[in-house]
């Protein structure tokens, strides 16, 4: 049978804020739904709010459930046939669901939610239900009802006047719908942990807008376009907030760190410099804060000391590192998920400019002193008045 409805959950936590809150929560996800629907040009015929779930009527089920997993906010959806709360109208589409969804020797159970009044509880549909498909079925499927861990899973959702039922649910990314919190910009290189920061802060709400800082001649033209790369696909997760890339050049910089700073240093007085440019576009941009994919002891750079001698360049906006804790092979599996990962490996020459013994437990005032010989203010002037911003 066809099904024309999705059912949207909610986010557990969109469930829990004030009523006011989850208005205008449920309102931004709403037109995140349509952005990410019309632009794979998914048609919805409506899309209704419902008390912790919003219900999207469709000709195209499979394909806009699909679509609605990348929408942050939800938590799961299911594709359904509507009837009307009428039992027998629920056991027809119910026997009909259950047909194509039960394959032969299968355990399946019913299960039923109803929320108004009815002249029949939950508990009898799901045994009417579940009789009804052993019966309809026998003849054709060996069929085994099994309560505590089922194959497939028939589900009736009853709402007043409407009934839904469906066989299928598919996870969603849960999250806050993006743009329910303030902007924030982002540091992205290119690499496997950036584009996840970016896609966990955007998770949670938060617009982010990557800064890819090019330190050509000591990185290549690759490198550059894995971070546009990787900015385009996470697109499919931004519903439309995600349009622009900044593309800083830096090389200039860092032939002038390389001349006047301890080789040992490099790296550190270079990621101050990144902090430096991305508080300043911060500032244009209206964003609150800076995001980075750093996670702790995971680069020289990224030493407790390290984060503490960098940390210190920039101190207008706080600097999120939602990898902080996570170990290198959660971050890959994120990165797999949301379609990063492939363009981050591809092949592409490192920073030269690293160092080969950088400084793993640098102290701040060492930097400082460091850092003094250059003239950090006409540095970060330099990058940003030929700066770019390439539409994505
Ligand atoms: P990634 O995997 O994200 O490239 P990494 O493991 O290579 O990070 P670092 O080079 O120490 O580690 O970078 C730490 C963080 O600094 C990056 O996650 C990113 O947020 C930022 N960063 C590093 N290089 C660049 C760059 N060229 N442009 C923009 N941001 C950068
Ligand atoms: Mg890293």
């Amino acid at each position: 049978m066809e099904t024309d409805t999705i059912i949207v959950r909610l986010s557990g936590e969109i469930g829990v804020k004030s009523e006011w809150t989850r208005r205008t929560y449920e309102k931004k996800l709403k037109e995140n739904m349509k952005h990410a629907l019309s632009s794979l040009d998914l048609k919805p015929n409506a899309i209704v709010r419902a008390r912790g779930r919003i219900y999207v009527r469709t000709q195209s089920a499979m394909e806009t459930a699909k679509a609605l997993t990348k929408v942050f906010g939800i938590s799961s959806v299911s594709p359904a046939k509507q009837t009307t709360s009428e039992l027998n109208d629920i056991t027809q589409t119910a026997l009909a669901i259950a047909e194509t969804a039960i394959q032969e020797n299968a355990t399946f159970a019913v299960r039923c939610h109803r929320v108004g009044t009815h002249p029949y509880s939950s508990q009898e549909v799901c045994r009417k239900l579940g009789e009804q498909i052993l019966e309809h079925l026998k003849r054709t499927r060996n069929l085994k009802v099994n309560l505590t861990k089922p194959e497939v899973t028939v589900s009736v959702e009853v709402r007043d006047k409407e009934a839904y039922v469906y066989a299928q649910s598919l996870p969603a990314q849960g999250g806050f719908p993006l743009g329910t919190q303030a902007r924030t910009v982002s540091l992205l290189s290119g690499g496997i942990d950036s584009p996840v920061a970016c896609w966990l802060t955007m998770k949670r709400g938060s617009p982010t807008i990557p800064i890819y800082i090019d330190n050509a001649p000591y990185t290549d033209e690759r490198t550059k376009q894995k971070a546009i790369d990787t900015a385009r696909k996470l697109q499919e997760w931004s519903t439309g907030h995600l349009r622009k890339i900044y593309i800083v050049p830096n090389g200039e910089n860092i032939k002038a760190i390389q001349e006047k700073a301890p080789a040992r240093f490099t790296c550190l007085l270079c990621k101050r410099l990144m902090y430096r440019i991305a508080e300043r576009i911060a500032d244009t941009e209206n964003a609150l804060g800076i995001v980075t994919g750093e996670a702790i002891g995971e680069q020289a750079s990224q030493t407790m000391h390290n984060l503490y001698a960098i940390d210190e360049a920039a101190t207008r906006y706080p600097i999120h590192r939602p990898l902080l804790g996570f170990d290198k092979l959660e971050t890959e599996a994120i990165a797999r998920k949301i379609g990063t990962f492939e363009i981050s490996i591809m092949k592409a020459k490192g920073c030269t400019a690293a160092p080969s013994m950088p400084a793993t437990q640098a102290r701040l005032n060492a930097v400082k002193e460091a850092e003094a010989k250059l003239d950090m203010i006409a540095m970060v002037e330099a990058a940003l008045q030929n700066a770019q911003i390439i539409e994505l």
